[in-house]
C-alpha cells in the first residue's frame, strides 16, 4: 500500500481536479496521508493565475529536492496550469519531479502507479471522490475560449469543453449516494455550457437536470461571464427550486476603455443592467465578483469608475487582485505593466476598506432574521455551513449536525461571516457511504 499526498492551490477547478486525481489513487490501492513529506507520491497542483501562486509552487517543488535525495523511489509530480509550453525548462529547473501533468491530464501519473502497484485501473467507471464533502464540485466545462487580456488560463487550460448532461446526472447522482447535498457545478465560464456539444444544450437545461437527482438538496454554478449569462439562465435560476440564489459575476473594471482593454466584451452600462435584471428575478441573490486593480494605462479616475460600480452595485464579496503580467497574454505581450506597484497597493487598500464597509452593512441587516443553513463542517466546536446566497454562517450548538439543513437565527455579523444559534434541524438523515 502506497500514501499519497495532493497539494493544492489556486481555483475551485484545482481542487476538483486533486480530488478526482486521489479518486483514481485510490483506486489503485493507495491511501491519503497529511504528512507530505512522508507519502510515496506527492502531486503539486499548481496555479499560474497570479505570480505569487506561481513562486509558492516553485518554492514548494524546490524543497522536495531534499525528500527524493533521502527517499529516490517517492514519485514527484507537477500537475495543473504551470505545465505548460515551458515544461522542458521546468524539468531542467526540477530534475527531481518526475511526472508533468498538463491539468486533468494524470495518465502519466497513473501508468507510473500502476506499474508500481502491479494493478490497473477501470477507465469506464467515473472519477469521483470517495469521501466527497457534504458540498462538493463538479466540472462541467474545462478551458476558457474567451481569452481576457490580461488572463492565461485559455492558453494552459486549452478551449471549452463541455461533458455531457447525461455523464453529469450520473456523477450527481453517484455524489448524492456517498452523502454529498450540495454540487457546484464548475468552470471558467459555466454561462457557455453545452455550446460545443450535439445538441446544444445550455447551462439552464444543465440546472434543470441536477435539479432533478432527488437526494440533491442544493446546486451552485461558479463562474459566470457577463457576456455568456442568457435571459434563460437567469429565469433557471430564479425558477429552479434546488438552484441557490448566488452568482458569482466578474466585472474586473468599472471603467469602459479599461474593459475594452481587457477584451471583456460588455461595457459598465450593460454589466450593471444584468445586475439589474438578475435582482429583479432573485430580490434576495448573492452576488459577488471579482476585480482586478492597477491594469496597464489605468489612471486614477477609470479606478474611481470601478469603486463607482462598487458602491452602486454593493456586492456581498469582492474578490481584487492588482494586476500581475502572466508571460504569453496578450496584455503582457502589448501593454506595458506601467500603474506602479505602490499606486497598486493603494488602490487595493482603497477598494478592500470600502467592500468591506459595505459588507459590514449588508451582513449587519441580516441580524435577527432566518436563514436555512446547510451544515458542512465543525472546527474548533462550532459548526459552518452556507445560506442559499453563499453566506458563510457559524451555528452555535453542541448538537450533531454534519450534513443537515439547519434554520438558524442570525445574532451576529462581521463583513466576512455571521453567526447564529440553530432553531431547528430538518429531518435528514445522513446517508451511509457508499
Ligand atoms: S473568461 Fe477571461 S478571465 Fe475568465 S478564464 Fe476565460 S480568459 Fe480567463
Amino acid at each position: 500500500m502506497k500514501t499519497y499526498h495532493i497539494w493544492t492551490i489556486g481555483c475551485q477547478m484545482n481542487v476538483a481536479d486533486s480530488e478526482r486525481l486521489g479518486a483514481a489513487l485510490e483506486r489503485l490501492e493507495c491511501s491519503p496521508t497529511d504528512v507530505m513529506e512522508e507519502a510515496d507520491i506527492i502531486v503539486l497542483n499548481s496555479c499560474v493565475v497570479r505570480q505569487g501562486a506561481e513562486d509558492k509552487v516553485a518554492g514548494r517543488l524546490g524543497s522536495l529536492k531534499s525528500v527524493k535525495r533521502q527517499r529516490p523511489e517517492t514519485i514527484v509530480a507537477l500537475m495543473g496550469c504551470m505545465v505548460g509550453p515551458n515544461t522542458d525548462e521546468l524539468r531542467a529547473r526540477f530534475p527531481h519531479t518526475d511526472v508533468f501533468m498538463r491539468p486533468q491530464e494524470y495518465g502519466d501519473l497513473i501508468r507510473l502507479v500502476e506499474a508500481r502497484q502491479g494493478v490497473c485501473i477501470d477507465s469506464s467507471l467515473p472519477l469521483i471522490p470517495s469521501r466527497p464533502s457534504v458540498a462538493t464540485f463538479v466540472p462541467i466545462i474545462h478551458g476558457c475560449d474567451k481569452f481576457c487580456t490580461f488572463c492565461i488560463i485559455p492558453y494552459r487550460r486549452g478551449r471549452e469543453r463541455s461533458r455531457p448532461i447525461a455523464e453529469l446526472v450520473t456523477e450527481v447522482e453517484m455524489l448524492a449516494r456517498r452523502g454529498v447535498k450540495e454540487v457546484t457545478l464548475l468552470g471558467q465560464n459555466v454561462d457557455s455550457y453545452g455550446h460545443d456539444l450535439p445538441d446544444q444544450p445550455d447551462l439552464a437545461d444543465l440546472l434543470e437536470a441536477v435539479d432533478g437527482v432527488q437526494a440533491i438538496q442544493r446546486v451552485r454554478f461558479l463562474t459566470s461571464h457577463p457576456n455568456d449569462m442568457s435571459p434563460r439562465i437567469v429565469d433557471a435560476v430564479a425558477r429552479l427550486d434546488k438552484v441557490c440564489e448566488f452568482i458569482n459575476l466578474p466585472v474586473q473594471a468599472g471603467d469602459d476603455d479599461v474593459l475594452a482593454a481587457m477584451r471583456r466584451g460588455y461595457t459598465r452600462e450593460q454589466y450593471l443592467a444584468l445586475v439589474d435584471r438578475i435582482r429583479v428575478a432573485m430580490p434576495g441573490v448573492g452576488l459577488t465578483t471579482d476585480v482586478i486593480v492597477g491594469f496597464p494605462g489605468e489612471t486614477r479616475s477609470q479606478f474611481q469608475q470601478t469603486m463607482d460600480l462598487v458602491r452602486r452595485v454593493r456586492f456581498d464579496k469582492v474578490h481584487m487582485a492588482m494586476y500581475s503580467p502572466r508571460p504569453g497574454t496578450i496584455a503582457w505581450r502589448r501593454q506595458a505593466d506601467d500603474v506602479s506597484q505602490k499606486e497598486k497597493k493603494e488602490r487595493h487598500a482603497a477598494l478592500e476598506a470600502m467592500q468591506t464597509e459595505i459588507a459590514r452593512e449588508i451582513n449587519a441587516a441580516l441580524v435577527g432574521t432566518t436563514h436555512e443553513v446547510l451544515i458542512e463542517g465543525e472546527k474548533d466546536g462550532r459548526w459552518h455551513g452556507r445560506t442559499r446566497p453563499n453566506k458563510l454562517v457559524y451555528v452555535d450548538g453542541g448538537q450533531r449536525f454534519h450534513g443537515e439543513t439547519v434554520q438558524v437565527e442570525i445574532t451576529e455579523a462581521s463583513p466576512y461571516s455571521l453567526r447564529g444559534r440553530a432553531l431547528r434541524a430538518a429531518a435528514t438523515a445522513i446517508p451511509v457511504a457508499i
